[in-house]
């Protein structure tokens, strides 16, 4: 594998020099005089972690703005799930090359992905070496051989590259029954694998499933049925109550938050009070290119900002700083990644920002400059697993 030296660059508004090793941050030094296959003149540069997107349909960008402007039950039965079901095969492949294609440009160096031939995902993230995790899709009324299909595949899984991994991946609670939300918790739990699902992105699921539950809202549904714990990850949980916040905080579950496509699809606003009040784990995602339009993860840390101040009045409420550790940090965390911050040891997943961008100019405040006024353009490399991706 590569060696890689980046000579004084920026980290945490210091100089440093960074020596890559195989795929860790070696060493961190004020000076490391080194000969190395390559070194990066890191003047002018800054080095952060890269983006980790924690809730995608990757292969949706083949829908990108194929159907605007409407709320989500009429988009998906109406719209999505028809185009979807004549998608093959190559479709995903290529939607998914596309997606990954965009993710890399805009900073994302992982993504936790839900959608339908989930092995043409896997090939897509294998070309690109990009990490994924992979889930693996469940949706009830897509029968019953398909189902056995697919846990005898995730029972049988091999890993072709450290860069990717699987999880169980029920759709959501108005998909898939309890039955089967029960015995694909115990398939991952087998399997040490992460479990997520949708969850609580509407007032109408809210509504539904306490009809259907006995007044049990989605979150305590879900709870009744043993299937939360820190291995669990929730994308939107827009809709939760007091109590829901205090199972999700004693279970260790992780929140996906998805502001754009929650405003978009006019879901709701997620409630950044009570995640803080009860400190829920949070990340962000991008949910798919249909509902957003794009899969930039700099918009998505800028919308989960703005979102939590405008509906909530308070401008103090979310800092540019912790809507980046959602962004970072806190989705490494989500799937068990030693990666997401720069420090000896971890993986050498990073992006170097051109500081000489007028979008960064002038620098009073680096992580400010990032989420409120950044975008694609600032990035000049993207390094994941010690490989150079992207290099502008
Ligand atoms: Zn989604």
């Amino acid at each position: 594998m590569n060696t890689i030296l980046i000579k004084q660059v920026s980290l945490n508004g210091k100089n440093v020099d960074i020596l890559i090793k195989d795929n860790i941050f070696k060493l961190i030094s004020s000076k490391i005089d080194i000969k190395t296959e390559r070194i990066i003149d890191g003047r002018n540069l800054a080095i952060i972690p890269p983006f980790y997107n924690m809730h995608s349909h990757a292969a949706m960008t083949q829908l990108r703005g194929f159907a605007d402007d409407m709320p989500l039950f009429k988009w998906l039965n109406d719209y999505i799930w028809i185009e979807e079901s004549k998608m093959n095969e190559e479709d995903i492949y290529i939607g998914t090359i596309l997606a990954i294609k965009e993710m890399i440009h805009s900073g994302t160096a992982f993504f936790l992905d839900m959608y339908w031939f989930d092995r043409q995902i896997i090939r897509a993230v294998e070309n690109m070496k990009i990490r994924a995790n992979v889930g693996i899709t469940f949706i009830e009324s897509r029968g019953e051989k398909e189902i056995v299909e697919k846990i005898d595949f995730i029972n049988n899984f091999k890993h072709t590259s450290s860069l990717i991994n699987i999880s169980v991946a029920p759709h959501a609670i108005y998909t898939c029954s309890k039955d089967l939300f029960i015995e694909l918790h115990k398939v991952a739990k087998q399997n040490n694998l992460k479990f997520q699902t949708h969850l609580a992105e509407t007032i109408q699921e809210v509504e539904d499933c306490k009809k259907a539950h006995n007044n049990l809202s989605p979150v305590e549904y879900l709870d009744s049925i043993g299937v939360l714990d820190n291995n669990t990850i929730l994308a939107h949980c827009v809709h939760i109550s007091e109590k829901d916040a205090e199972i999700l905080s004693e279970r260790g579950c992780f929140l996906i938050h998805n502001p754009c496509s929650n405003m978009k699809l006019s879901s709701g606003c997620f409630n950044t009070p009570l995640v803080k009040k009860y400190n829920l784990n949070v990340a962000l995602g991008t949910d798919g290119a249909s509902s957003n339009n794009n899969l930039s993860m700099i918009e998505e840390m800028k919308f989960a900002a703005l979102l939590a101040k405008h509906h909530f009045k308070d401008p103090a409420l979310l800092s540019a700083e912790e809507v980046f550790l959602w962004a970072t940090k806190n989705g490494a965390k989500a799937v068990g990644i030693n990666a997401g911050e720069i420090k000896e040891g971890m993986l050498a997943d990073c992006l170097l920002i051109d500081l000489n961008n007028p979008l960064m100019q002038p620098n009073h405040n680096f992580i400010s400059n990032m989420v409120y006024s950044a975008d694609g353009s600032v990035i000049k490399t993207l390094i994941c697993n010690g490989e150079i991706l992207l290099n502008k």
